[in-house]
């Protein structure tokens, strides 16, 4: 089995982790920028982590021979701080040129406040002005659909931007089909405590359709699972699902969006 695990925060996770992620058919493994358990106190822990991500997170990867890419922003959770915030979108594009950047994510919103909304509204543009693709987070529990739609709403305003080349994360029963609607592809997380099961990701795809969608463990370095993404295929089987569709899901959609970078290897 081949797959590509297309939203973990491998600078939480260890050498083991990258090692069973191999061993299970893992062939590529993205990193979107994000929250690192605690918010940073300044513009200069950002420019070291986005350096974490850029030039030492490919090599550690590198070490079990999975390439490692990743995407840049301040993550809407720390975007409250406006003044912060300001800051780290100037130093981003010194990062954008770097060979493993796929684009600007994950932006969006977690508590669908007015100060993370401007700065949601300050990446799209910087993500338009730099002809980079889009990974959006979306919030949790109550605040997602409300906030599912402010982020839809959002990146409709910059039509110049290829709905094609945005992929909103986190997707739930509730919220799968405004994404799908307007035209985005839409990210399924498989998490222990939270978000969806590897039952309830396969429900969705049955009823919502395989096309323009990926499932991820956005494993992090709190309580998930780096395997959640292997894990499912074996769920899927056990529905009866056959091989070409988990391998539609797992790899070759992960793929084909993915390879609308010029910075996608394709694999
Ligand atoms: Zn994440």
């Amino acid at each position: 089995m081949r797959y590509i695990e297309p939203h973990a925060h491998m600078v939480s996770r260890t050498t083991d982790d990258y090692e069973r992620m191999v061993t299970s058919g893992c062939q590529a493994v993205i990193e979107p920028a994000f929250w690192a358990g605690f918010d940073r106190s300044s513009a200069q822990g950002f420019y070291d982590y986005l350096r974490q991500i850029t030039e030492y997170e490919p090599r550690r990867a590198a070490k079990y021979l999975l390439p490692h890419y990743c995407w840049l922003c301040i993550n809407p959770k720390e975007s409250e701080d406006t003044v912060l915030a300001d800051e780290v979108l100037s130093i981003i594009p010194e990062f954008i040129g770097k060979p493993n950047v796929l684009g600007i994510g994950e932006i969006g919103l977690n508590k669908n406040s007015k100060n993370e909304l401007a700065v949601l509204e300050k990446h799209i543009q910087l993500a338009a002005d730099h002809d980079q693709m889009v990974l959006v987070h979306t919030p949790h529990l109550e605040d997602k659909r409300k906030g599912t739609k402010l982020i839809v709403d959002a990146l409709k305003n910059h039509p110049e931007i290829d709905p094609a080349k945005i992929i909103i994360d986190h997707v739930e029963e509730h919220t799968v089909g405004i994404v799908k609607d307007a035209g985005f592809w839409a990210g399924i997380t498989l998490y222990p405590e939270s978000k969806c099961t590897s039952a309830r990701a396969t429900d969705i795809l049955e009823i919502y359709g395989t096309e323009q969608i990926w499932i991820n463990s956005a494993c992090d370095w709190g309580h998930s699972n780096p395997l959640a993404v292997p894990q499912t295929a074996l769920h899927m089987r056990r529905r009866g699902h056959d091989q070409e569709f988990i391998d539609k899901i797992l790899f070759k959609n992960p793929h084909d969006f993915l390879s609308q970078s010029p910075n996608f290897k394709a694999l």
